[in-house]
């Protein structure tokens, strides 16, 4: 993959290592447990220090390390280092090389929702052409970034990239590491407004990805999205929106949705319908950004529809799963923000029922909201109807705002649990779930909802 004088080079090491020249490196590793033969380490700080695992590194068969200028551990005697002035830096510096050097088109993907979803949507479209790679799993940031792109293989034709963020100032990095010729933003959320302080700073904040696009390139943006309309204005890229209102670029209807995939029709190929095998009406947003870049790459109508036909997830994020009773659960217990949770409700309110089947809810708090937190979770109650949701369970502190609402309505049927009830909240889900049911589970990931889906699934 590279020489070692080759990396020396790219990353400015500060010492001489003329004399390992012969070194061989074929993969780069930051985990020690992933380090194989041959691998170069990249020692990073994250809750512990890399270069304390460095002898691990090597006897698992690292050929090199990187080591940060000033590192207080004792160096192996030895072994080929090379010394650079920041780890993480050397290591984006080295896929930034190594993803121009490959020459991949590069697509990214940003958004306050549904990134992951969307890149798997458009790697499956792409890769019914090009031979394409993507980000592994949710490997989104400074460090996951840079690692998806050093392990692509050599012959990569298209790569897909997802982009997350925190804060602002860290999508204008990742975009100018992988220079996309084609971006696209899923949402303009509500995520991480702790740190962003309002929907105007969200935007703002995904629109640092067209600072490494290029310019030829394409920025594909949801539609109606008033935010945006400044910030798209003198952008040198050509600009497509999508959206399901009809009056964006890329549009679609729906047309029937089914416990386990979603059927729609879209102006750009009339009379064709798509049925993508995920549920919740946003993922027809994710699979126009799917349908706009197919069309970018010049892909013909049939191998878009093939790829959004044979679409896996990542992570089937809202996945459908059978209760101990053979009750169907809706698990989307990955993550929430108000965006998500309140399209899911309302996703979850239009899912056929069988013969006396109810809809029953848990909500578990949604963290990292800011100052408005409380605010946002009592408006959920504006999108649970007790006509759909027979029962909604509500879980954690911030919950106890959305309780309060419902307090409100009348023929509303709903318990609250504190934090510290979380066994009661199981009992209470056990006694209300009859077989014919259907359960959501929706919360921060912090909630743990996930495992308390585990143990009342039925065993295989
Ligand atoms: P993360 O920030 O954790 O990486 P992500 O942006 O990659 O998340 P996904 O993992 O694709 O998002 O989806 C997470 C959840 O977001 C889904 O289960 C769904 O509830 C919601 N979601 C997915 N797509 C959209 C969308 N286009 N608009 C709004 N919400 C969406
Ligand atoms: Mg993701």
């Amino acid at each position: 993959m590279f020489t070692l004088i080759e990396i020396a080079d790219i990353v400015k090491a500060k010492n001489d290592i003329s004399r390992w020249s012969e070194v061989i490196i074929k993969g780069v590793e930051f985990d020690t447990r992933k380090v194989v033969e041959n691998s170069l380490f990249v020692p990073l700080k994250g809750t512990r220090d890399g270069h304390e695992f460095i002898d691990l590194a090597i006897e698992n068969g690292a050929s090199v390390s990187f080591w940060e200028e000033g590192t207080s551990y004792p160096k192996p005697k030895d072994f080929p280092l090379l010394i650079v002035e920041d780890c993480l830096q050397a290591m984006q510096d080295l896929a930034h090389y190594f993803v121009k050097k490959i020459a991949p088109r590069v697509v990214g993907i940003t958004g306050s929702n549904g990134k992951t979803t969307t890149k798997d949507m458009v790697a499956s479209v792409l890769s019914q052409k090009f031979k394409t790679y993507k980000t592994q799993g949710n490997f989104n940031n400074e460090i996951g970034l840079p690692y998806t792109i050093l392990h692509m293989p050599s012959d990569t034709e298209t790569l897909v990239l997802e982009m997350g963020m925190n804060h602002k100032d860290e999508i204008r990095p990742l975009s100018l590491l992988a220079e996309p010729e084609v971006a696209a933003i899923t949402i303009i959320g509500e995520s991480h407004l702790e740190y962003l302080g309002s929907r105007q700073g969200v935007a703002e904040a995904k629109m640092e990805i067209t600072e490494g696009l290029s310019h030829n390139g394409e920025l594909i943006v949801p539609g109606e999205e008033p935010l945006l309309t400044s910030l798209l204005a003198n952008l040198p890229q050509n600009i497509v929106t999508f959206g399901q209102k009809g009056t964006e670029d890329v549009t679609a209807d729906i047309v029937d949705r089914t416990k386990t995939a979603i059927t729609f029709v879209t102006n750009h190929f009339a009379g064709r319908k798509f049925t993508i095998p995920v549920v919740g009406d946003y993922n027809v947003n994710n699979a126009l950004i799917a349908i706009a870049v197919g069309e970018y790459f010049g892909l013909s109508e049939d191998d878009i529809y093939a790829g959004l036909a044979s679409l896996r997830l990542t992570h089937s994020r809202a996945e459908w799963r059978k209760a101990w009773n053979g009750a169907d659960i809706l698990n989307d217990a990955y993550n929430a923000n108000p965006t998500a949770m309140r399209l899911v409700l309302k996703t979850f309110g239009q899912i056929d029922l069988e013969p006396m089947g109810k809809r029953v809810a848990v909500l578990a708090d949604m963290g990292e909201l800011g100052t408005d937190s409380a605010a946002m979770h009592r408006e959920m109650s504006d999108v649970i109807d007790s006509e759909k949701i027979s029962v909604v369970l509500l879980y954690g502190q911030w919950m106890k705002n959305l309780a309060v609402e419902l307090a409100e309505k009348e023929e509303m049927t709903y318990f609250y649990f504190p934090l510290e009830e979380r066994e009661a909240l199981i009992k209470k889900i056990k006694e209300v779930l009859q077989p014919q049911d259907i359960i959501l589970f929706k919360g921060s990931n912090s909630m743990k909802l996930a495992e308390i889906v585990e143990g009342i699934s039925r065993k295989q």
